[in-house]
């Protein structure tokens, strides 16, 4: 199963992506866990990223596909987790597909008010290992330690407001065309991002299941 993740800053992406990983057993390829990661080894590609992405900006393409084309070549099945972003990436994306002769299974959008995703990431507290919790609608059950590896929990550096004004402002410029082209491809399916976690993962289980099926 190949699916994309699409969705605005702090509407739950990573932790859709996280359950989507356990219950149907799909690599999860986030490129902004993969550009964190090479900032922290100060790689040349992170060094690169830290500057776009400390003032919530786009890292460029070139970044981008060069952290990220091996991933997709060399696995079968994944979800990706904010890849594409831009028109120009979905279309890089084809080309990498075309030439391996995979196709995108579908695209899931989730949907949520521009008001919630602010309050949402600016509560939002991380773990190196993948898991993702909110203060107020998901606290782990130690505070400041993840449920699942023990690890110490961390804000992310662009989790704070005036960061998250800007992402939603470069999603809605750059993003944005990329739902219009997976529509005109009849591969887009939309979910209601403004609910419990539980239920926003069972509006996507419904159509991978479906999808799994066909
Ligand atoms: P995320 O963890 O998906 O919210 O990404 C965090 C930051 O990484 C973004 O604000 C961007 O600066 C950068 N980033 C992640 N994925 C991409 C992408 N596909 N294209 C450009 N920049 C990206």
């Amino acid at each position: 199963m190949r699916l994309v993740l699409l969705a605005p800053p702090g509407a739950g992406k990573g932790t859709q992506a996280e359950l989507i990983e356990q219950k149907f057993r799909v690599a999860h390829i986030s490129t902004g866990d993969l550009l964190r990661e090479a900032v922290k080894k100060g790689t040349i590609l992170g060094l690169k990223a830290k500057k776009y992405m400390d003032k919530g900006e786009l890292v460029p393409d070139e970044v981008v596909i060069g952290i990220i084309k091996d991933k997709i070549k060399e696995l079968n099945d994944f979800i990706l987790d904010g890849f594409p972003r831009t028109l120009e990436q979905a279309k890089v994306l084809d080309r990498i597909l075309d030439e391996e002769g995979k196709k995108l299974d579908t695209v899931i959008e989730i949907q949520v008010p521009d008001e919630r995703l602010v309050e949402r990431a600016v509560g939002r507290l991380s773990c190196k290992c993948g898991e993702v919790y909110h203060e107020i609608y998901n606290p782990p059950r130690t505070e400041g330690i993840c449920d699942r590896c023990g690890g110490k929990l961390y804000k992310r550096e662009d989790d704070t407001a005036e960061t998250m004004y800007s992402r939603i402002k470069s999603y809605k410029m750059k993003t944005i065309p990329l739902i219009k082209y997976y529509f005109q491809k009849g591969i887009l399916r939309t979910v209601n991002g403004d609910q419990d976690i539980e239920k926003v993962f069972w509006e996507i289980e419904k159509i991978l299941n479906k999808i799994k099926k066909d």
